[in-house]
C-alpha cells in the first residue's frame, strides 16, 4: 500500500483565501501601503544596477518551454546594469553553457555592442546524487551553484538522516565555495513519499550549517510556514524570495499574499534573504521584468534601499563566492584563460 503524502502545512486561513479571491484584501492593503498606487515605475531600476539573479530559468531548458534563452537573458540583464545571472536547469549542467554565453558577452563588450559586462554563471542539478560531474566541473569558474532536490531527483534523506552521498556533495560545496540551492522535497514527490517538506529539509539544512557551506532555500514561502522558515535560515542559509510565490502566477500558483513576504523579511531580516526571478515559463514575466516586480513589491511593502540591496547584491554575492571580487561594471572583459580558470 502506498504511504499517503503528509498533509502540507496550512499556509492560508480560509478567511484569508476568501479575501484574496474576492479582492476584499486590496483596499486595506493599499491604505497600509500607499506606494502600491504611487510608486514611480522607474524606482526599481536603480536597485537593478549591480544586482545578481542567482536563479534564472531560460532555454535551452529541459523542463518546460521558456520565453527567452539564456543569451537573451544575459544581454537584457546587462543592459539593465545587472552584475550577474546564474541559470538553473533541473536536468542538465549549465556550466558549459554559461562559459559560452560569457565568451559571447565579452565579445560584444569588446566590440562596443554592449555597454556593460555581466557575469554569467551556471550550476549542476543533483538528480542521481552522483558527485563525479561536480568534481569534474570544479576547474571552471562558471560553476557556481549546486541545485539540490531538482525535479524528480533522488531523495537526500533516509530514515530522518542525510544520505552519505548527499553529505559528500555538501562537503564539496563547503570546501570549494559553491552555493547550494535547496529545493523543497515536493519537487521530487515520488521519492519523498511520506516525508513532508520541513521534515525532508531539516536534516539537509542542519548538515549545511555544520559544514560551513552557504545555501538558499528555494522559494520556501510556497510550502513552509514563516515559523518553519525562521527555524531553517541563519548560519549561511538564506530564504529565497522568488517571484513565485511572492507574486501570483498563472503558471505556478494563482494565490499569493504579499503580506507573507512582508512577514518573512520582517521576521528573519533582509540579511537572511535573497531575491531571485525563478521565472521564464510562457505565462510568466521575463527574467528582468520579474526582478523589477520583486523590487517594486519590496519598495511598496516599505523596505529601504539598504535592505533591498542586501537581498539583491550582498547576500547573493556571498552565496556565489563573489564578495571579494569587484562588480562587473567598468571591468575589462575576462580573457579566455580567466574564464577557464
Ligand atoms: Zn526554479
Amino acid at each position: 500500500m502506498k504511504t499517503p503524502l503528509q498533509t502540507p502545512a496550512r499556509l492560508y486561513s480560509d478567511e484569508r483565501l476568501r479575501e484574496l479571491a474576492d479582492g476584499s484584501w486590496l483596499k486595506p492593503f493599499r491604505q497600509q501601503h500607499p506606494l502600491a498606487i504611487t510608486l514611480p515605475a522607474a524606482a526599481a531600476n536603480v536597485h537593478l544596477r549591480g544586482a545578481i539573479d542567482m536563479h534564472v530559468h531560460a532555454d535551452p531548458c529541459m523542463l518546460a518551454t521558456r520565453s527567452q534563452d539564456f543569451t537573451d537573458v544575459a544581454i537584457t540583464a546587462a543592459h539593465a546594469g545587472m552584475r550577474a545571472v546564474v541559470r538553473k536547469d533541473h536536468f542538465q549542467s549549465t556550466v558549459g553553457e554559461a562559459y559560452a554565453v560569457q565568451r559571447h558577452i565579452d565579445d560584444l563588450v569588446a566590440r562596443g555592442a554592449l555597454p556593460h559586462r555581466i557575469e554569467v554563471y551556471g550550476g549542476i542539478p543533483v538528480g542521481s546524487l552522483d558527485i563525479v560531474p561536480m568534481q569534474r566541473a570544479l576547474r571552471f569558474s562558471t560553476f557556481k551553484m549546486i541545485w539540490l532536490n531538482s525535479v524528480s531527483g533522488e531523495r537526500l534523506v533516509e530514515g530522518g538522516r542525510l544520505r552519505p552521498e548527499a553529505e559528500r556533495i555538501i562537503a564539496l560545496a563547503a570546501e570549494h565555495r559553491r552555493g547550494l540551492n535547496v529545493g523543497a522535497p515536493n519537487h521530487s514527490a515520488q521519492q519523498y513519499q511520506g516525508i513532508g517538506d520541513y521534515e525532508g529539509l531539516a536534516p539537509v539544512v542542519e548538515k549545511i550549517k555544520k559544514s560551513g557551506a552557504l545555501a538558499v532555500l528555494d522559494h520556501p514561502l510556497s510550502s513552509l510556514t514563516i515559523d518553519e522558515i525562521a527555524n531553517l535560515v541563519g548560519d549561511g542559509v538564506y530564504a529565497g524570495l522568488f517571484c513565485h510565490p511572492s507574486l501570483p502566477s498563472v503558471a505556478k500558483g494563482a494565490v499569493a499574499d504579499p503580506l507573507r513576504t512582508l512577514e518573512l523579511v520582517q521576521r528573519v531580516g533582509a540579511g537572511q534573504c535573497i531575491i531571485a526571478s525563478d521565472v521564464g515559463m510562457v505565462l510568466e514575466p521575463t527574467q528582468l521584468e520579474a526582478m523589477r516586480l520583486m523590487v517594486r513589491l519590496l519598495l511598496v511593502l516599505g523596505f529601504g534601499a539598504e535592505e533591498i540591496d542586501a537581498m539583491l547584491k550582498d547576500n547573493p554575492a556571498r552565496l556565489l563566492g563573489l564578495e571579494s571580487s569587484r562588480p562587473a561594471e567598468g571591468r575589462r572583459p575576462m580573457t579566455f584563460a580567466e574564464v577557464a580558470r
